[in-house]
């Protein structure tokens, strides 16, 4: 972490910038430094009780993709208008339609085939009951077994949050956070981004905002450094569950890679069974380049978890089905905008639901 101390020294801009890109698979971002990053920290909304909480919940999961179901279930329902019968030229359509909504060639082709083999079959006829084919199919797919239960007895619970730049590991930690505060955990955040100083700030910004604490460095250190006071701070503290920023960018892919295991290593001397959780943060936006980034993080860090966020902005939310089919992994989170009540658990039927739910239904 030779560079870290040398940084302390200079005060050069143009270090802070990578010489060498991490590789062009972890890369969907812009650099933003110097950027107001209170605008990016929305303010805390009211909660209501808990049935309207929960038709709170479905209506903004149905709101927040409407630009999928317009990119992807509207372009299904378009295509079986008026047709009769089922034959290739329609599979080789909806073919098309399932891998540009990005559920990725190979689930798109495994759907497919269940499908036909359906047809074959006779088991399905018309296209209406291929639509509802379609849905069962993928809900099936999106129904990788959850882990056990999230909080370990051990405390505190520790929850390393990891991800390339710009996919929105801060604000979902904000997010995540603020939902363990209002259960009434006591709730640590620990700046281990220490390689913008706008990520400190951010960071610190929403540990006022939702009521958590905040260990950080004044200075640009090495980031195990503030992991280690971190931990110290949580154990003497008595705070139940602590939640690790981490860089998305240094000047490698393997010195990032590096970097995150000493993190974890870190943490392991403190306290042997934690970090419990290795959340990775995956930007829906970016199609398929999320699932490279999560086989290069697994590969390194055996992450047990994947949040997915910026559903609200893309039209290819059909990478929720790769993602869950493809790595194996189980998608915990889904993020639909930048408020604390945007980040919901991922509940596979709910998804489904509100993906093909009419206009009118649900809401
Ligand atoms: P980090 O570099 O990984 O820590 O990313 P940030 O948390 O700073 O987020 C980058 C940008 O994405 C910010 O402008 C966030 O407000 C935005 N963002 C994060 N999650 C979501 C989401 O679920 N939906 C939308 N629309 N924006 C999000
Ligand atoms: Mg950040």
């Amino acid at each position: 972490m030779k560079w870290f101390k040398k940084k302390k020294q200079t005060v050069d801009r143009s270090q802070e910038e990578p010489h060498e890109s991490v590789a062009q698979d972890l890369e969907p971002e812009t650099s933003r430094e110097g950027e107001d990053v209170r605008e990016a920290v929305e303010p805390v909304e009211a909660t209501g009780a808990p049935e309207a909480e929960k038709q709170g919940f479905f209506r903004r999961l149905r709101n927040r993709l409407s630009k999928t179901r317009q990119g992807f279930v509207s372009r299904v329902d378009q295509l079986l208008l008026g047709k009769k019968e089922i034959d290739e030229a329609l599979l080789e359509e909806l073919e098309e339609i399932l891998i540009t909504s990005d559920l990725g060639v190979q689930t798109t082709m495994a759907l497919i085939e269940k499908v036909r083999e359906k047809v074959e079959r006779k088991d399905l006829s018309n296209p209406e009951e291929l639509k509802e084919a379609l849905q069962s199919e993928i809900l099936h797919f999106l129904k990788v077994p959850p882990r056990p239960g999230r909080i370990a007895g051990e405390k505190p619970h520790v929850i390393m949050v990891v991800g390339v730049n710009g996919v929105g590991k801060t604000t979902t930690i904000g997010k995540l956070g603020a939902r363990y505060v209002k259960e009434g955990k006591r709730v640590l955040l620990i700046a281990a981004d220490t390689f913008r100083a706008a990520a400190v700030e951010q960071l610190a910004i929403w540990a006022e905002r939702i009521s958590a604490e905040l260990v950080r460095h004044r200075d640009k250190s090495d980031p195990s450094a503030v992991v280690y006071d971190g931990i110290h701070a949580a154990k003497t503290r008595g705070v139940d569950v602590v939640i690790i920023d981490t860089a998305g960018r240094l000047h490698t892919r393997v010195n990032l890679m590096e970097e995150l295991k000493k993190i974890r290593r870190t943490v392991t001397r403190q306290l042997p069974d934690a970090p419990h959780e290795i959340l990775l943060v995956l930007d829906a936006t970016t199609g398929q380049n999320a699932i490279s980034q999560a086989q290069l993080f697994h590969e390194a860090l055996e992450i047990t978890g994947i949040a997915l966020v910026k559903l609200d902005g893309t039209a290819k939310g059909g990478i929720v089905v790769g993602i869950c089919d493809s790595l194996g992994l189980p998608l915990q989170y889904i993020g639909l905008g930048e408020k604390v009540e945007d980040l919901q658990d991922f509940n596979p039927d709910a998804f489904m639901k509100a993906l093909f739910s009419e206009v009118n239904q649900g809401a």
